[in-house]
């Protein structure tokens, strides 16, 4: 038998940063520690217990397993109970599966579920909101953008000084402009779509984008498990100005170093300097 270190491998950007662990089938959960989000929640690792919020793209066993534990942990380390923004038809089979959990445990730990459709905003803090949007893998799967809101000084006020624009306040003049940043926009598991057109996908400045097949004879997987194909990213990624696509979600059934090979082909250089895999390489790599 041979042991495995378990661990995240992380990506630190400007103003935040992301450590997750993400292999198709096995386990997807991505942090961002300083957004206080989790995207997924795969079987809960020690370090998602420490966001306040979990946004889960879909039902699957690999990306929601672990969100009773989350609870359950948080509510054993003395934590409050934590926010979980579902797909609105999982609402009902998460409560009753807590309540399951609670059965065999004793009680029910605190918890807030926050049933989510495509369209909707969920503000995580004052001004970073969470958008959805439809995505093409079970019926009412979610991705998620985080988005900053930021309020700018309008640019015929940018000359004044300070009590000059406390003046203006006063008299109740708008002074700013309030302005929209797309972070991070995560599309869980997905088949090809038109994210493209999504202003807060396309200029979000990290993409997280699963590709979860490789290999030419495992397009007809890539279609029935509504997943990406190395082939389809081009399309996909048509039109995406993200400074940084982080690659996740890759099957076990490729090796990473030929998953790294056939990408390389794929795509134009302009798109692969922006793409990094996020998983942990070495776990991966020894296989
Ligand atoms: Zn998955
Ligand atoms: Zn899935």
């Amino acid at each position: 038998m041979q042991i495995r270190p378990y661990r995240l491998s992380q990506l630190t950007l400007e103003d935040f940063s992301l450590a997750g662990y993400s292999v198709a089938g096995e386990e997807s959960v991505i942090i961002a520690p300083e957004l206080d989000v989790a995207f997924d929640i795969g079987k809960c690792p020690r370090e998602a217990l420490t966001v306040n919020h979990v946004l889960l793209s879909h039902g699957h066993m690999d990306h929601s397993a672990g969100l009773p534990y989350y609870f359950a942990q948080r509510d054993f380390q003395g934590n409050e109970g934590g926010t979980a923004l579902v797909p609105a038809g999982l609402v009902g089979p998460i409560e009753r599966l807590l309540r399951a959990w609670g059965a065999v445990e004793g009680h029910v730990p605190p918890h807030r579920l926050i049933g989510m459709k495509p369209g909707d905003v969920y503000e995580i803090r004052r001004g970073l909101l969470a958008k959805t949007f439809p995505t093409n893998h079970l019926p009412g799967s979610l991705g998620f953008a985080l988005v900053d809101v930021r309020q700018k000084l309008k640019e015929e006020f940018l000359g004044l000084t300070g009590p000059q624009i406390v003046e203006l306040k006063k008299k109740g003049v708008e002074i700013t402009n309030r302005i929209e940043v797309p972070l991070v926009a995560f599309l869980g598991d997905t088949g090809p779509a038109d994210y493209a057109s999504l202003p807060y996908v396309a200029n979000a400045k990290v993409l997280l984008l699963e590709c979860t097949f490789f290999d030419r004879e495992h397009v007809s997987r890539a279609r029935a498990g509504k997943h990406m194909h190395v082939t389809d990213l081009p399309k996909v990624l048509e039109g995406m100005d993200c400074e940084r696509i982080v690659i996740i979600h890759v099957t076990r059934r490729t090796n990473m170093g030929l998953a790294r090979k056939i990408m390389r082909k794929a795509l134009p250089k302009d798109v692969l300097d922006r793409i990094t895999f996020l998983m942990s390489r070495q776990h991966i790599e020894q296989d």
